[in-house]
């Protein structure tokens, strides 16, 4: 189980996880060239998860070790819960989460049962905002999940009920999509990694 007190140095290894750099992913960058079509930042902006792999943005720090960097702690248990998702379906997972299931957008219910766990983590956990994460899902995870349907899930399973106002303006607790990049050097700010949307996305 993934929690914030989770040796994730030791996790990793035991579970034989693997951190690469996008661009050094023939696969990464055939999506990144794919999402850029869209205008999607693919390989600066996104962490994507396939099976027991953590592909980190070009943006990010250079290092594998990076699952021990504290400031960007919040994001590698995002992408670690996703592996726990594969160890329990094995590539069940992935297939499902591509093509959403049962529809690849608007109701792409496997894709927003996969994310809403790991997002959910973050709001309970490092109180990221709940309307900055359903804005996420929606435009950068190929509209899996209605947005009314979507913000009252979160609302009814965090803690943040009282800020059900919506819009995406909570004070304090709006990261937008800079701030799911790390930066280099300074393997900054604290990153909920919008991972790769629908087709990519695999996690
Ligand atoms: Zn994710």
């Amino acid at each position: 189980m993934i929690t914030p007190g989770l040796d994730i140095a030791a996790y990793c290894q035991q579970h034989r996880v693997k951190f690469v750099r996008k661009d050094r992913s023939c696969m990464m960058r055939f999506f990144g060239w794919m999402f850029g079509l869209f205008g999607f930042d693919f390989m600066r902006t996104a962490w994507t998860t396939i099976g027991r792999t953590v592909y980190f943005p070009i943006s990010g720090p250079r290092r594998e070790w990076i699952a021990i960097l504290p400031s960007i702690r919040p994001t590698i248990e995002h992408e670690l819960i996703h592996v726990e998702q594969y160890r329990k379906l094995w590539h069940m997972h992935s297939l499902l989460y591509v093509i959403g299931f049962p529809l690849p957008f608007l109701f792409a219910w496997y894709r927003w049962r996969s994310e809403r766990e790991a997002y959910l983590h973050q709001i309970r956990h490092y109180g990221y905002s709940v309307t900055a994460v359903v804005d996420t899902l929606w435009y950068t995870y190929g509209w899996c999940w209605p947005r009314s349907r979507m913000l009252r899930w979160f609302y009814q399973m965090s803690e943040f009920r009282k800020m059900s106002t919506t819009s995406s303006s909570d004070p304090g607790l709006e990261p937008s999509l800079t701030d799911f990049v790390t930066e280099e050097p300074a393997f900054g700010a604290p990153t909920p990694p919008p991972d790769p949307p629908p087709s990519q996305r695999v996690s």
